[in-house]
């Protein structure tokens, strides 16, 4: 069996990347999300398990130690990272798994062998960003602001990217980030040539047709 891909989807706090990560792996087969581990209190309407592993400093900090992220990183003042075990698992078993990191982690993920694709996610601006944090109605004044903050820095990584799509029509940003993943699916790396092999290429297909 092929083994699935990775994609690393990155963007400021806001820009859209859980809801568009959701609706992929709500609408396409054979892709999930990477359950992250984080110290961040969780909002209203998350479950642990679901959308996050919420553990304290000290559990992150053990994990940490004990190597058991492929990448970890501080954001927004909270830890957030990737459990390395059940990433790699899931990808043996041929499942393509979607990592929502920061660009920090991206950054370590590049640094490794793993192979993978880099998505970055855009506002349509800073105006529509803020906007959107402040609809969302999750975080308090002063942390919206920090997250606005940060945009900037993470937006000025865009470049180390392989994709990069604006989030102004969600529908048209979903069809986007479809097309990336499935393009991947059918890549050249991706095909299975023992099958075309057996189907195409042997000696009886080639005498008989
Ligand atoms: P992120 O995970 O990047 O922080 P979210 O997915 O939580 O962002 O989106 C932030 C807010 O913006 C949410 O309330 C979401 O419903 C809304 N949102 C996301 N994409 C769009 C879009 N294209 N148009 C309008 N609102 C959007
Ligand atoms: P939030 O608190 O809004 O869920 O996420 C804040 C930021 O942390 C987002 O940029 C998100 O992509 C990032 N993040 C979530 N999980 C991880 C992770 O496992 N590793 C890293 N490096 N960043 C993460």
């Amino acid at each position: 069996m092929n083994r699935g891909s990775v994609f690393i989807v990155s963007a400021p706090s806001g820009a859209g990347k859980t809801t568009l990560c959701r609706m992929i792996t709500e609408r396409l087969k054979g892709i999930e999300h990477s359950i992250s581990y984080t110290t961040r209190a969780p909002r209203p309407g998350e479950v642990n398990g679901r959308d996050y592993y919420f553990v304290d400093r000290e559990e992150f900090m053990r994990m940490v130690e004990g190597g058991e992220f492929i990448e970890w990183a501080e954001v927004h003042g909270n830890l957030y990272g990737t459990s390395k075990r059940r990433l790699m698992e899931r990808i043996e078993q041929g499942m393509d798994v979607i990592l929502d990191i920061d660009t920090q982690g991206a950054r370590q993920i590049r640094q490794q062998a793993l192979e993978a694709t880099f998505i970055f996610i855009m506002p349509p601006s800073m105006e529509v960003l803020k906007q959107r944090l402040l609809n969302r109605g999750s975080d308090s004044e002063d942390v919206i602001k920090r997250r606005l903050k940060n945009a900037l820095d993470e937006i000025a990584d865009y470049k180390h990217y392989d994709y990069v799509i604006i989030n102004d029509i969600l529908e048209e940003a979903f069809d986007e980030l479809k097309a990336v993943i499935l393009s991947r699916r059918v890549s050249i790396s991706k095909v299975d040539h023992q099958w075309i092999k057996e189907q195409f290429l042997n000696t009886e297909s080639l005498r008989e047709y």
